[in-house]
């Protein structure tokens, strides 16, 4: 058996190359390396191309006996994708039009999709069951919406078997520092705020921005539903193993932690961890944010028998801590 990962070289990705190979299974990786780094594909057969060329994607998929795809190449910055429709489009959706035409063509039949709790929008319901209407609130939401479409009709038309995981949100590294996300521009508030408590804020413009102290929630900031990256990699490997047991078949399903966490809890789990303050002032909402984002996880551990191992925050917090030590954004 041999996968085809695309972003293999991303965040994700790489930790999804490393649950594989936990596993013995093979992987080759597609990027286009637009935003993700060779080195933390080390040790996989790379092919640097968009998933957009699906000529290229077949011969691939013939050449190494491809069996499955996990697709995660994706733009994925929310306040671009508002900036940029089109683009993010054309990316994200002409990309995974691209690897379906390539699946059809090379007569791949098992698809997995890194998938995004950002096609819920603003909950209407408590924690977020899948059955709750698709309402995405930016672009980035609307073109995974529209790949789930898509995979649904790849379904009826080719027999593709398909999992769609709709990831809450992802953070942590790998415990012993090794491997953790590195994105062009960094946006998420763990990383952030670690860099803050790192380098002692103030003047230098590290200092974190709290993006609203007036939600309804019990501190006043926003609750998120944080999962280990490892825990995410994992229910990969695990929506495998069931398009294996269900030919032709399809399954969505949340992936998060399952439990609200408000960002002064995360800044507290960071200054835990750190032994140092986290500079930071009260800013205004961010446009499009939710209140509160919490999933519910019982499909996941009903069908793909998946329950969140290392997602508590302050593993979450101390794991990701030690992947920016090592990578020295925090002063000695
Ligand atoms: N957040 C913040 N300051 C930042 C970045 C994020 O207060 O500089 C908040 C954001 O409003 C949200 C939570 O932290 O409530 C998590 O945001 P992140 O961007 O990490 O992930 P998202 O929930 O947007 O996917």
């Amino acid at each position: 058996m041999a996968v085809l990962v695309t972003g293999g070289a991303g965040y994700i990705g790489s930790f999804v190359l490393r649950a594989l190979a936990a596993r013995g299974i093979d992987a080759v990786v597609l990027d286009d390396l637009s935003t993700g780094h060779r080195r933390a594909a080390d040790g996989w057969p790379l092919e640097v191309h968009s998933c957009g060329d699906s000529e290229r994607v077949a011969a691939l998929m013939e050449r190494a006996g491809i069996d499955a795809v996990i697709h995660l190449a994706a733009l994925s910055i929310v306040g671009d994708s508002v900036r940029e429709p089109e683009r993010y489009w054309r990316h994200n959706v002409g990309g995974a039009e691209g690897l379906l035409t390539a699946c059809r063509k090379a007569g791949v039949r098992r698809f997995v999709l890194s998938s995004t709790a950002a096609v819920y929008g603003e909950p209407s319901q408590l924690p977020i069951p899948e059955s709750h209407p698709l309402s995405p609130t930016n672009p980035y939401g609307d073109t995974k919406v529209e790949i789930e479409r898509r995979l649904a009709q790849a379904q009826a038309s080719d027999g593709l078997a398909w999992a769609a995981l709709r990831y809450f949100n992802a953070a942590g590294a790998m415990p012993d520092g090794s491997l953790g996300e590195d994105h062009p521009v960094e946006t998420h508030l763990i990383p952030l705020a670690l860099r803050a408590a790192a380098t002692g804020g103030g003047g230098d413009g590290t200092e974190l921005t709290v993006f609203g102290d007036d939600w309804p929630t019990p501190d006043g900031t926003c609750l998120r539903d944080y999962v280990h990256v490892l825990d995410l990699a994992r229910a990969h490997v695990l929506a495998l193993d069931w398009l294996d047991g269900h030919p032709g078949g399809s399954l969505v399903c949340n992936l998060g932690g399952g439990e609200g966490t408000s960002v002064r809890q995360v800044l507290d789990a960071v200054r835990r961890a750190t032994g140092r303050e986290v500079p930071h002032r009260m800013g205004p909402r961010r446009a499009g944010d939710p209140a509160v984002l919490v999933a519910a996880v019982d499909r996941a551990a009903a069908e793909l028998g998946w329950r969140p191992e290392r997602s508590d925050i302050a593993r979450v917090v101390e794991d990701a801590w030690a992947w920016e030590r090592r990578r020295g954004h925090a002063a000695p």
